[in-house]
């Protein structure tokens, strides 16, 4: 393997698939570029396993696959470097409790979706008609200035009285004058009649990344997000797992002429005065101690803690810059893993047939009062007992994809929510990762008894073990540090960054900025932007042009399915 040469227009630092997104579309407007991973295997935050036995393919990362939102899914030519998405039905999500009812999210039929909760509810069911035929048609333009745009707002504005609670509030009366006070279990609880459909959409806004005992938009999401789910559904996976979805970002750059090296991490950013010129690699770096220099440009695909106390160096960071990496939160969104093989696909008795086949589910939140006991637990670092799985769970990838599993055999992840800093410190995590993962064993038992029967084998994985697999996911936060409204917006990763640019000249992010990092490559895609509009490469561009949901409705169409953005 020739090593990397001494210089190149633009260097990617981590090779997760955000920072793939970013050099993909940098290398595709003509710069050359090049990336460099600490692991032997690039994406880190999206890979595919084998830790069981052979065949049993672990998504332990990204698991509800959002690519198909993303303008990058279209302008990278994805499919032809072998992404196909698939998931097990119509019905993405559900929220089973112990009576063996369940509250279901239809992915893309929202009148389905209608029918269902008015089962149950009929003003829940009349609310999410009002606020579907409402939002669904604005849903593409709403994603595209909130996940595939640089951020523009703060959490100041998204509060503001005059903002989209004022909207809303002319269609729906039961929403609060006050919303801008209220935090999203408040807000669930004026909106939604029913406490099933409550605790459910609550749940469902919590395994999104929004946390629900916030204000601001989190208080927003219970109304917003079921729509999101109808109009375009998150839960797809990608055709051997979800790491197949690096390898097309992979094989994408290499055909464009990027160079990725892997099992190169890098130790410093190299700095002349308070501009990026490039970076020097590990000693244990396959090319030990290179030092290779950035011509335009340096992206870190590291979180906030990584880039600016690891690459930079505390002292060469002004005091103002210092202060707002210092207060960034990283112990935000932690989970917990339970993955387990089943040797019988997986079966519901005594609940709904749909959601034998749908994808994913979350569970052990039988009221409101659950989601308290979960904001309770982790705002004081106590690990929930029993477990709470809002994180998301997923029974939907070997039924999606044979692939995935042996023949006669199918996998079910659970992800609850924790704290990484546990009583003892967050090392006693491995003492007790087999007995927190026994908890969930009997939690999910408490539903479904016949599907733990079932079950031949078992990985769990702490957010410890997280945090040493990927540095870059500091404490093992699934969203590379806080979202929540102190983090949101401009604010993220501190305010006066203007990410993804940086206070460093030629520095860039495209991770802990605004849209936190996803498989909707939203925050590679806002770096790409901001990059090729500094370095005046985006003109001329003419494959640079997808719209965002575009492809969704197009793998939708191949499929014979038609999105409808009106409950008549
Ligand atoms: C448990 C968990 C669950 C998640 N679930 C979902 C989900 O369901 N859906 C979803 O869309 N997203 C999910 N995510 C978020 C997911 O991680 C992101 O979607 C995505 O993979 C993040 O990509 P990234 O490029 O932003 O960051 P990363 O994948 O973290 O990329 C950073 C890369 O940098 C490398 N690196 C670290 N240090 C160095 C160094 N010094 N030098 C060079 N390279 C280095 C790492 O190995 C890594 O490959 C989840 C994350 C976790 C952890």
């Amino acid at each position: 393997m020739a090593g990397p040469e001494a210089e190149y227009d633009v260097i990617v630092v981590g090779g997760g698939i955000n920072g793939l997104t970013a050099a993909c579309y940098l290398q595709k407007s003509g710069l050359s570029v090049a990336v460099f991973e600490r692991k032997l295997e690039a994406g880190a935050g999206c890979c595919t396993e084998e830790v069981l036995h052979p065949g049993v393919k672990v998504n332990l990362c990204a698991c509800n696959m959002v690519t198909l939102w993303s303008p990058a899914y279209a302008d990278l030519e994805l499919e032809k470097f072998g992404l196909e998405m698939l998931t097990s039905s119509d019905w993405g999500m559900f929220h089973p409790f112990k009576d063996r009812s369940a509250v279901m999210f239809n992915s893309w039929d929202a009148s389905k979706q209608y029918e269902h909760w008015k089962s149950i509810s009929e003003p829940d069911a009349e609310t999410f008609k009002t606020v579907y035929n409402l939002m669904a048609p604005m849903m593409a333009d709403t994603l595209q200035g909130s996940l595939f745009s640089q951020a523009t707002q703060g959490p100041d504005d998204v509060t503001s009285p005059d903002g989209l609670a004022a909207g809303l509030r002319a269609l729906i009366p039961s929403i609060p004058e006050n919303a801008h006070e209220l935090n999203g279990i408040e807000m669930a609880e004026a909106v939604y009649k029913d406490e099933k459909i409550q605790t459910a959409v609550l749940a469902n806004c919590i395994m999104a990344g929004s946390h629900p005992w916030d204000r601001g938009m989190s208080a927003l999401m219970p109304i917003i997000f079921p729509v999101l789910q109808s109009v375009h559904s998150a839960t797809w996976t990608c055709r051997g797992g979800s790491h197949s979805l690096v390898h097309a970002l992979a094989s994408c750059f290499a055909y464009h002429g990027g160079r990725l090296f892997s099992g190169c991490p890098v130790d410093e950013m190299i700095m002349e005065g308070d501009e990026a010129k490039g970076i020097a690699l590990s000693t244990h770096a396959i090319f030990p101690d290179a030092e290779v220099r950035a011509r335009r440009a340096v992206i870190s695909n590291l979180s906030c803690h990584p880039t600016f106390l690891g690459l930079i160096g505390e002292e060469k960071l002004p005091d103002w810059v210092k202060k707002g990496v210092h207060a960034y939160k990283n112990d935000e969104t932690v989970l917990f893993t339970n993955y387990w093989v089943l040797d019988k696909p997986p079966h519901w008795e005594g609940y709904p047939e749909e959601i034998n086949t749908a994808y994913g589910f979350n569970y052990g939140m039988e009221s409101v009062a659950d989601i308290r006991r979960l904001a309770h637990n982790l705002e004081n670092d106590e690990l929930p007992d029993p477990p709470v799985i809002s994180g998301l769970s997923v029974q939907g990838f070997a039924l999606a994809d044979r692939t995935q599993a042996p023949e006669g055999q199918y996998t079910v992840m659970s992800w609850a929510n924790v704290p990484y800093k546990i009583p003892g410190g967050p090392e006693k995590w491995d003492d007790i990762r087999e007995s927190y993962g026994d908890k969930v064993d009997a939690l999910l038992r408490e539903y479904n008894p016949g599907m733990m029967d079932s079950v031949v084998a078992r990985y769990c994985n702490s957010p410890l073990d997280y945090y040493r697999k990927n540095p870059s996911q500091v404490m093992g936060s699934s969203t590379s540090g806080a979202v929540s409204l102190d983090w949101f917006g401009t604010h993220r990763p501190f305010e006066g960054c203007g990410a993804p640019r940086t206070p460093f000249g030629n520095l860039y992010l495209s991770n802990s900025i605004w849209p936190f990092g996803t498989s909707s490559l939203g925050a590679g895609y806002v770096a790409a932007t901001i990059v090729a509009e500094d370095l005046k490469v985006r003109e001329d561009q003419g494959w640079w042009k997808a719209k965002v949901m575009e492809a969704g409705q197009e793998v939708l169409k191949q499929r014979g399915i038609e999105l409808k953005f009106n409950i008549a």
